[in-house]
């Protein structure tokens, strides 16, 4: 085993971190320059497979890669991402949504009713339906930031930042599986406003590589 030591800072590595991506080093695979952004299950796969091709490999030290694949693989034992850790594993492209979801299907033409199936699959959306209605409250619903709570589980949908805040555990363990909504998230998306609703839930599957799951 070799034992990893962190990258040094290179001539061709970026000056900062990327735009809109995490200002803190350790979220990157190689901190000192700001390579392999590793904070989303997505971003940790796709950091997993670019690491993986030997020509990006080959930039780096024999310790320098040990730390890079450190970096990778604990953050993606830590999103639970099923994954075989050595750098000759492949890793296919990042699934990020059931599987059921109707690949040529406008996003922009889908009902609530559909975008729900599409994010629960069947029995997840009747289970979100019979969440008795005095469990699941919106304290908060603005353009920028819905929040309140279902059950003893908060809910906090941040869409200027792209971010959902849940913490249930069936979230916890299946979002790095493109399980994207929990019942309780899908209850809570029947609560607010439908045309709310349906906005968020499109706009989810879009940009569903770019938001965060946490
Ligand atoms: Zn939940």
């Amino acid at each position: 085993m070799v034992r990893p030591v962190k990258p040094a800072r290179r001539r061709d590595g970026r000056p900062g971190p990327i735009t809109r991506y995490p200002k803190d080093p350790e979220k990157y695979g190689d901190p000192a320059n700001w390579k392999y952004p590793v904070h989303t299950p997505f971003h940790a796969r796709a950091a997993r497979r670019y690491f993986n091709d030997p020509r990006n490999r080959a930039k780096y030290t024999e310790p320098e890669q040990a730390y890079i694949d450190k970096k990778i693989n604990e953050a993606l034992r830590k999103f639970g991402v099923p994954i075989a850790l050595g750098p000759s594993a492949t890793e296919p492209e990042a699934a990020t949504i059931q599987a059921d979801i109707p690949i040529n299907k406008d996003i922009d033409a889908m009902t609530l009713e559909e975008l729900l199936l599409a994010f629960l699959g069947e029995n997840r959306l009747a289970s979100a339906r019979h969440i008795p209605a005095d469990q699941v409250h919106v304290d908060k619903e603005s353009k920028s930031l819905i929040s309140g709570s279902v059950k003893e589980y908060s809910v906090v949908i941040d869409i200027a930042g792209q971010r959902v805040e849940h913490d249930c555990v069936d979230f916890r363990r299946n979002r790095a599986r493109g399980k994207l909504l929990c019942k309780h998230l899908g209850a809570f998306s029947l609560r607010i406003e439908p045309k709310t609703a349906t906005a968020l839930l499109r706009r989810l599957l879009h940009e569903r590589d770019r938001w965060t799951f946490e």
